[in-house]
Parts: C-alpha cells; sequence; structure tokens
C-alpha cells in the first residue's frame, strides 16, 4: 500500500500574496519518491492528506491582492523554497538555506493537481515562447547550474559527475554548456550512462565494471579531476568520488546519503579538497543562469523527459521510476 490517492478537491483560492496556476506539466523526482516510500524524515514533517508535486509549471489564472509583477497569463515555473525572507540566512541572500523554508508538496500543497495556489514569491515567468514541458524541469535543472557555479566553476576543468539520475544528467549538460574541459559520468546503470552520453559527458565509467579511481587518473593524467559533483547518495560512491578528485580539488556534494556517513579528516587535512554543499538554487542567479542556458540553446533538456503520463495516471509514473525505466516522467495535467 503507497498511500497515493486521486481524489477531487475543491479548487484553491489565492489568498493575499498568492498566486493560482493553472498547471501544466509536474515533474516526478526523488523527493517524490522519498515521499511515496514514507521515508522516515518524510512521516515525521508532512501532514495528510497532501497534494504532492514540487517541480510545476503553469498559467496564472488568478492573482491575489497585493501581488506586483505577475500577471494573469504568464508562464511560470515554482521555485520550490517557500523561504521566509526574515531570517538571517534569507537577510545575507542565502534564502536556499532559510530557517523556515516550507516546501510545495510537503508542507504545502503541491502541483500534482489541476490548480495550484503557491505565494507569488516563488514563481519565476518564462517567457511565452519557452516549452512548457522543460519549464516543469527549470527547479531540478537549476540544481545542476548552482553546483556548476559554485567555488572554482566549471570552466576549462576536468569534471566528474558522479551518479546520473536527472541532476546529474543536467550536471553533465550544464558543465559541457560552461565550458568544462572534460566531463566524465559515472554510473552503475548503463541506460543512465547512455544518457550521459547523449548529454554530453566526454567519458562515461561504470564503476561496477571498472575501478572508477583508476579509470579517472587514467584520463587525468594520475592527478584526478578539478571538480566532483557528487550525487549517488552512497557511502562507497562518495569514497570513490573523493579519491577521484585532485588535490586542492573542489568536492560538490548534491546527494544526500541517508545516514551519516564517515570522513577520513586525515587524508582530508592532507590532501585538502574544498567540500561545499549544494542545496536547491541560489534564489535568483541559479534561474537566471538556468534559463539563459536554455533559451540560448546552450542545454537541452528534452532528451531527459523519458514520460509523458496524463495525471490520473500518475501511479503509473511512480511506478516507472520504481521499476529503473524512467529518466524524468512529467505528469501532463493541462498540457
Ligand atoms: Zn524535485
Ligand atoms: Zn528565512
Amino acid at each position: 500500500m503507497d498511500g497515493l490517492e486521486l481524489r477531487q478537491v475543491a479548487k484553491p483560492r489565492p489568498g493575499p500574496g498568492e498566486i493560482r496556476l493553472r498547471v501544466r506539466f509536474a515533474g516526478v523526482c526523488g523527493t517524490d519518491m522519498h515521499i511515496y516510500h514514507w521515508a522516515p524524515r518524510m512521516a515525521r514533517r508532512m501532514q495528510l492528506p497532501r497534494v504532492m508535486g514540487h517541480e510545476v509549471c503553469g498559467i496564472v489564472d488568478e492573482v491575489g491582492d497585493g501581488v506586483l509583477g505577475i500577471k494573469m497569463g504568464d508562464q511560470v515555473s515554482l521555485e520550490s523554497h517557500i523561504s521566509c525572507g526574515q531570517c538571517r540566512p534569507c537577510m545575507l541572500d542565502q534564502r536556499h538555506l532559510c530557517e523556515h523554508t516550507r516546501y510545495p508538496g510537503i508542507d504545502v500543497d503541491g502541483g500534482f493537481a489541476e490548480w495550484v495556489v503557491v505565494p507569488a514569491s516563488i514563481a519565476w515567468v518564462n517567457p511565452p515562447d519557452f516549452p512548457p514541458h522543460l519549464s516543469a524541469m527549470m527547479e531540478p535543472f537549476g540544481i545542476a547550474v548552482h553546483a556548476c557555479g559554485e567555488g572554482t566553476g566549471v570552466a576549462g576543468q576536468r569534471v566528474l559527475v558522479n551518479g546520473c539520475g536527472p541532476i546529474g544528467l543536467m550536471a553533465v549538460a550544464a558543465a559541457r554548456a560552461l565550458g568544462a574541459h572534460q566531463v566524465i559520468a559515472a554510473d552503475l546503470n548503463p541506460v543512465r550512462l547512455a544518457s550521459a552520453q547523449a548529454m554530453g559527458a566526454s567519458h562515461c565509467l561504470n564503476p561496477g565494471t571498472h575501478n572508477l579511481v583508476k579509470e579517472i587518473h587514467a584520463l587525468t593524467n594520475g592527478e584526478g579531476v578539478d571538480v566532483v559533483i557528487e550525487l549517488t547518495g552512497a557511502e562507497a560512491g562518495l569514497h570513490a568520488a573523493l579519491d577521484a578528485l585532485r588535490r586542492g580539488g573542489d568536492f560538490r556534494l548534491i546527494g544526500a546519503p541517508s545516514h551519516p556517513v564517515s570522513l577520513d579528516l586525515t587524508q582530508w587535512v592532507r590532501t585538502g579538497p574544498t567540500i561545499r554543499s549544494i542545496h536547491g538554487r541560489r534564489i535568483w542567479r541559479s534561474w537566471i543562469e538556468a534559463a539563459d542556458l536554455i533559451a540560448n540553446g546552450r542545454v537541452d533538456l528534452s532528451p531527459l523527459v523519458s514520460h509523458v503520463v496524463p495525471l490520473e495516471d500518475a501511479r503509473e509514473a511512480f511506478q516507472l521510476v520504481l521499476d529503473g525505466q524512467a529518466v524524468k516522467p512529467l505528469l501532463a495535467v493541462h498540457g
């Protein structure tokens, strides 16, 4: 029993500062799978019933009082972090680390629905000709762009993307577009590796059949990569990626392991990597950069849309992910 149910609910009305979207597409992602599996941290956090869905795009069809800069008919994507704007991180331009973040689809009703009401403050307005199915992928793509832009960036460097789920594949494309010298993609799943190649990886490695660290040293003159973008969420994957990083390199962690992992601090002191957390998107810097990459054709996310499933068949989209068949399934609502 997975607890998913399609229900008729009242059409929501926007209050002051809020907008309502007529939802077009919504992406199913790893976070939704954690909810599906009722991971303890979701069970602690969520009050049921809750409409899921945070990778959402739609057309504004009602605007609440006091909303400025967004009008009826605008095509918007949603930032998924509803930040308070008043805590210390928010005031220091770190809204992605807000102390009081609320999340559509977890803390408030989300976009696996015909209509969704959200604060206007999380709406990103796309140009009218922006492809709607890509609009639903701006939120995860923004994480990949955020990862490529932190620290030393990626331009002219050797980059390892370790873990090629949707965000990893998006990171491959973004790193390539932003001028990485080499983009090495690693994943245990050959289907994902084939996608990584299609998204522009210069080398694809399967740690199930090859020694990742050895192969990477062979590709990098025995030095290791300059940058790691780590998404495996697994302790072994994280350690291998650290070993594949050159001395003094830049390690960016997106995929959070579900349990505390051990880290050899002696090795860290000796080899001096910078270890950064990549959480969500820089608001709105990552959005601006992500939108530019797509608008000027430097990144095409279309190959990542593996399935488009009508909202009524949402359960099927979850099943496709469970079966390992889907890269990014989108639910089509008012396609
Ligand atoms: Zn997501
Ligand atoms: Zn805040």
